[in-house]
């Protein structure tokens, strides 16, 4: 199968899953996770209709940006707070923040361009210790600072779903960051909005959709399997 194909597959189940779980198509965002992939695969499946891809690197967004057609970037990896300057003036939505640290450099850094940006906290509560994101603890801590910032704008939350088999443990930590996502929404915190729950991936993206989520962030059931290897020619362009 082509990317044509695989994309189409995707679309039929984005569809059925947000159908079974009352809503439409058009409420899920699909980002299509193009991380170790060429500029001109992306710019396929953007002329099949992607509108927003999601990479993991901030250096890869600064390689690839140039070569691509006009579309939504997401960075949804972990970001360092030395590489926000790479990434601030070419992404619509930065998915993992988990610091005090990095809000205060995105607010520098979005001062810096005359620009505001969205970002999602993200939030391990499988509790995890490999993943990065904050505890549901800590998300408070994290909310009630954005009251300080101007430039940069709470929209929601995102999370990964531990690594397993087990389709109930998945539903569950699901459940768990969906209730999360209700109740901050029912406080009312400055400067945050709570509009964008992202979760799901390749394996798991329709029980997300049916669990809440309005992102998904799909690569692998689109594109195929990642080619790593080719990160070691890549070392040049490490920053
Ligand atoms: C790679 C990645 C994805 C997509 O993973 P697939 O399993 O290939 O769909 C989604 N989210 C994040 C944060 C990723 O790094």
């Amino acid at each position: 199968m082509g990317i044509k194909e695989k994309l189409e597959e995707v679309e039929r189940r984005i569809t059925a899953a947000a159908e079974k779980s009352g809503r439409q198509r058009e409420d899920i965002t699909l980002v299509a996770v193009t991380k170790t992939h060429p500029a001109d695969m992306m710019n396929e499946a953007i002329a099949f209709g992607i509108t927003d891809i999601g990479e993991n690197k901030p250096q890869e967004v600064r390689d690839k940006f140039e070569q691509v057609l006009p579309v939504k970037w997401h960075l949804i990896g972990h970001l360092q707070t030395n590489k926000v300057k790479y990434i601030i003036d070419k992404v619509c939505l930065i998915h993992s923040v988990d610091s005090i640290k990095l809000m205060d450099e995105i607010e520098r850094q979005a001062d810096k361009h005359d620009l505001e940006m969205d970002i999602l906290i993200q939030v391990n509560i499988s509790g995890e210790e490999t993943k990065s994101g904050v505890s549901r603890d800590e998300v408070e801590e994290l909310l009630l600072y954005a009251a300080k910032l101007k430039r940069v704008k709470i929209k929601g939350l995102m999370t990964i779903a531990p690594k397993t088999d087990n389709s109930v443990t998945n539903i569950l930590h699901f459940d768990n960051i969906r209730q999360l996502f209700i109740d901050i929404k029912q406080k009312t915190y400055d400067n945050v909005n709570m509009e964008y729950l992202s979760m799901g991936m390749s394996g798991d993206y329709e029980t997300a959709i049916e669990c809440g989520a309005n992102i998904v962030r799909v690569g692998s059931a689109i594109f195929g399997e990642r080619n790593y290897s080719q990160r070691e020619h890549r070392k040049g362009t490490e920053i």
